[in-house]
């Protein structure tokens, strides 16, 4: 089965870098209730850069680690390097693949998961970033299994990042500047899990085509 080629990487990492731009004012507005609101400015500037590093007629690989790189050095704040990691680490998996199926995208993804939660020491329910990957690394394995093909497999993804990030909302922040609120970080959604949904669902629209 057909995966992640380098023209959908390519068009995965604009797609991204496009809805974080329209939802970079609501992602600051989130990160300015229990962080310090510059959540969506500094990942509008990553992702700027990411498109800007985007090397020509690369294989998925080295689009992926490409633009990891540049997010890590172009990102302020703790988000930089956590999404710097996921892309870095996704894309090294698929570099090791030659020809990456549906199944290699899967692990690049769990990958991705793993290199987020090493860096950030964070587990589900701490409220970050995690709890939108996780799930969603879960639905694509799972609809995988199940027989759908590449696409539904990432719409699968995308909406249990959705959920993921939405469930966010009643916990209390263990992980990151929200932790600092204790209590009071309760009753919002994470801007981090909210920005890792919108990456996914980028993901899925440039392989729904
Ligand atoms: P900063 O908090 O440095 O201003 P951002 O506002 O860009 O950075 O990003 C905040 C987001 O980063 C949080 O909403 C959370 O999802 C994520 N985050 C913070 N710390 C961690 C961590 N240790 N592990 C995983 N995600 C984290
Ligand atoms: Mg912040
Ligand atoms: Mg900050």
């Amino acid at each position: 089965m057909i995966g992640l080629t380098g023209p959908a990487a390519d068009r995965w990492i604009r797609r991204a870098a496009a809805l974080v731009s329209a939802d970079a004012g609501e992602l600051t507005r989130l990160d300015a209730a229990i962080g310090d609101g510059d959540h969506g400015h500094n990942l509008d500037r990553g992702f700027a850069a990411a498109v800007a590093a985007l090397p020509a007629d690369a294989p998925a690989g080295r689009v992926l680690i490409a633009a990891g790189r540049a997010l890590v050095a172009k990102t302020g704040g703790a988000s930089g390097p956590l999404y710097g990691t996921m892309l870095r680490r996704a894309g090294r998996v698929l570099d090791d693949c030659d020809d990456p199926d549906a199944a290699d995208l899967g692990a690049a993804l769990r990958a991705a998961l793993d290199g987020v939660r090493e860096l950030g020491r964070a587990e589900e329910g701490d409220k970050t970033m995690v709890d939108a990957l996780a799930p969603a690394v879960a639905a694509y394995a799972a609809a995988l299994d199940g027989g759908a093909p590449l696409p539904g497999a990432a719409r699968a993804a995308a909406d249990a990042a959705a959920a993921g990030a939405d469930a966010t909302v009643p916990m209390q922040a263990r992980k990151g500047r929200a932790s600092y609120l204790g209590e009071r970080s309760v009753g919002h959604l994470d801007p981090g899990a909210a920005s890792t949904a919108l990456v996914l669902r980028a993901l899925a629209e440039t392989l729904e085509g």
